[in-house]
């Protein structure tokens, strides 16, 4: 199969042919049809993060396709059914966290892009237990952004508590944020979008934002602090600064919720202004099966719309450069189908 592999942390993906994998016990093999890029798979081809993936890797964790063949022992799922094969690739289902609800936390967990091979390719295998339906109403073009960003923010938006009397902040307005904006709105609270693009900020609008903030041009501290300081705020830029300035707009007993993952790991944060003003700081990674379920309810009942630019997978090492250079509106995803 055609595979767009990561062989170093230096070096471009290469396109390559590599062995159609064989689904093992309790597995399934999926013809991909569509696979959305993650900033997250950029910072695994670059090797950015404090554990880092094993080249040579098959990235992506947006992938959307049909199931083409059922390895032994699999139930719930038959040939022809069309899944997403998410980050979470498998959790133990013994622990603590997985039994508590938690298993996006599961220490024993294989994260799909990563620790297993990824969706930029024709095929993939995954854990039939942890593959989402893809619901028919769904175009598989938007069920590829749904399966990262999508379940990712939804999740974010639920553990930050998010009310309808809330004024809700996001940092970041691409694949990740034009969804937050989102499911922020649908909680009912009232939104303000931070960006350092005005492209990005007209999504932003349109999906629902009251208020925008271009970063590179104005003050956000300032200007969310004049609106009487955010409720919540939700990072999804892959920035320590726009923690910071997420952490300074906040009002008393209000919430950050950590999402983006800069290469550059460390942010200051002020002990006196977060014990005296009650600040509450919280880490979301993904979101669980039922998440995931949840997220694509939602859009198969017309509640979201997915913002998307399609490339074909020849095009991945350009597409990535876009997406750093924030060319790309929302999220870009590959059409594997020609
Ligand atoms: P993206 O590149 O599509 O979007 C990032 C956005 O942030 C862009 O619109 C960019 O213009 C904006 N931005 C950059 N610097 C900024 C700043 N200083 N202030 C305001 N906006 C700024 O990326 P994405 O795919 O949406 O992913 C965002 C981050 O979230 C990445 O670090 C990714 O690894 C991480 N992520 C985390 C999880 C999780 O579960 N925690 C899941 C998926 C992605
Ligand atoms: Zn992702
Ligand atoms: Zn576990």
């Amino acid at each position: 199969m055609k595979a767009a592999v990561v062989t170093s942390f230096d070096q471009p993906l290469e396109i390559q042919e590599v062995p159609t994998p064989n689904p093992g016990h309790g597995e399934v093999l999926v013809k991909l049809e569509t696979s959305g890029l993650c900033h997250t798979d950029i910072h695994a081809a670059h090797g950015d993060w404090p554990v880092k993936p094993q080249p040579p890797f098959i990235p992506g964790h947006e992938g959307v396709g049909i199931v083409d063949r059922l390895g032994k022992g699999v139930k719930g799922l038959s040939e022809g059914d069309r899944v997403a094969v998410p980050w979470l690739g498998w959790a133990c289902g013994a622990c603590e966290l997985c039994a508590s609800g938690w298993e996006t936390l599961c220490p024993n967990a294989r994260y799909t892009g990563y620790s297993v091979n990824g969706g930029f390719a024709e095929y993939v295998v995954a854990e039939a237990a942890f593959v989402g339906r893809v619901p028919d109403a769904i175009d598989p073009l938007d069920a590829a952004p749904l399966t990262c960003a999508g379940v990712t923010t939804y999740k974010a938006v639920k553990v930050s508590g998010a009310r309808s009397s809330d004024l809700v902040a996001i940092f970041g307005i691409g694949g990740l944020g034009h969804l937050a904006v989102q499911y922020a709105t649908i909680a009912g609270a009232t939104v303000a979008a931070v960006d350092l693009m005005d492209a990005k900020l007209d999504v932003a609008k349109a999906l629902g934002a009251s208020y925008t903030v271009n970063s590179s041009l104005q003050d956000p501290v300032a200007e969310l602090q004049a609106l009487g300081g955010a409720d919540v705020a939700i990072v999804l830029a892959a920035s320590p600064r726009a923690y910071e300035q997420a952490f300074a707009c906040l009002r008393p007993n209000g919430t950050l919720v950590g999402v983006g993952l800069p290469a550059d790991n460390t942010m200051q944060l002020p002990i006196f202004e977060t014990v005296l003003r009650g600040i509450k700081i919280v880490g979301s990674l993904v979101g669980t099966r039922v998440d995931l379920k949840e997220t694509f309810e939602l859009h198969a009942d017309g509640r979201t719309e997915i913002v998307r630019e399609t490339r074909s997978l020849d095009e991945v090492n350009e597409s990535m450069a876009q997406v750093l250079h924030r060319e790309i509106e929302g999220r870009l995803v590959f059409d594997l189908r020609s």
